[in-house]
């Protein structure tokens, strides 16, 4: 299939001024590019989970899984495992990735799983009218919290950082141009490869005024030195004024989860193979 719009018919709901838009047309640049570079779409899939972010599935035009809550990155997991040639592209919301699917972010990281994550990281519950979701503030006042809530935010970079993540990079929606290249370079990168886009919430928590000023772009380092990309994830803890990084953090070559699998099932000449392959991409 080729020459596709790559934009559905489907009636957009999305808020005036959301952030999910810039993420779509993102996601539908890339896709276009990939295209014209002879790549087949037919061998993409995108996987959404629950919340105003999913509805990409709806929007986007390419082969689609609409999972639910907290279980849009085990389906993934589970197709790119089924079928090691597709191109998985999994698109999350924060309270999906960063609450109830937490462990599951984690264990694909860990196990580095061959897909894209995508956190559209609003920092609110969207669809359910604005409560606070791990990556709130302290003292968010939603719905759920009118008094402010107790709890920090976390720090989902550092954490993918622990974790074992191969590929860690962080965006903003008013940046289109390095978002189109860190999700690039996210679908490019072999491994479990993680993009937290900060997004903006039109109508339940707009952060451009905060954002806008004190956003700036990652300086040149070794990405490959975990130690350098854990102070520089640290700089920012989510909560604080302090300066917002965008940019890759980390990124590193490692055998995949699928590639290990082939790697204990095969003998001989053919595992042999299999290594070189390997140690030829890390040259
Ligand atoms: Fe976008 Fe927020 Fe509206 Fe949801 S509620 S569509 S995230 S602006």
């Amino acid at each position: 299939m080729t020459g596709r719009h790559l934009i559905t018919d489907a009636q957009n709901t999305w808020c005036p001024g959301c952030g999910n838009f810039s993420i779509q047309h993102t996601l539908k640049n890339v896709l276009t590019d990939l295209e014209q570079e002879g790549e087949d779409l037919d061998q993409i899939v995108l996987v959404s989970g629950i919340g105003c972010h999913a509805k990409i599935a709806d929007y986007l035009d390419i082969n689609s899984f609409y999972s639910i809550h907290g279980r849009a990155i085990p389906v993934a997991s589970g197709i790119k495992l089924a079928n090691r040639d597709l191109k998985v592209i999994c698109c999350v919301g924060d309270g999906d990735a960063y609450a109830e699917g937490l462990d599951h972010l984690i264990f694909a990281a860990k196990r580095n799983i061959d897909i894209t994550v995508i956190v559209h990281n609003n920092r609110v519950y969207g669809l359910t009218t604005g409560q606070y979701t791990p990556t709130s503030p302290h003292g968010f006042k939603g719905k759920s919290t009118p008094m402010g809530t107790l709890e920090y935010p976390l720090n989902p970079l550092e954490l993918m950082l622990a974790s074992g993540g191969t590929y860690i990079a962080r965006g903003y929606t008013q940046k289109r141009d390095q978002l189109k290249s860190l999700i690039r370079g996210a679908i490019d990168h072999k491994g479990f490869a993680f993009v937290d886009v900060l997004q903006i919430c039109a109508t339940f928590f707009n952060m451009t005024s905060q954002y806008n000023p004190r956003v700036y772009p990652l300086q040149e380092y070794d990405r490959s030195d975990a130690g350098i990309a854990c102070e520089k994830v640290r700089e920012w803890d989510y909560n604080s004024d302090a300066p917002i990084a965008l940019g890759l953090f980390y990124q590193r070559s490692a055998l995949t989860f699928d590639e290990q699998f082939r790697h204990q099932s095969l003998h001989g000449k053919e595992r042999q193979i299999l290594i070189e392959e390997f140690l030829a991409t890390r040259q």
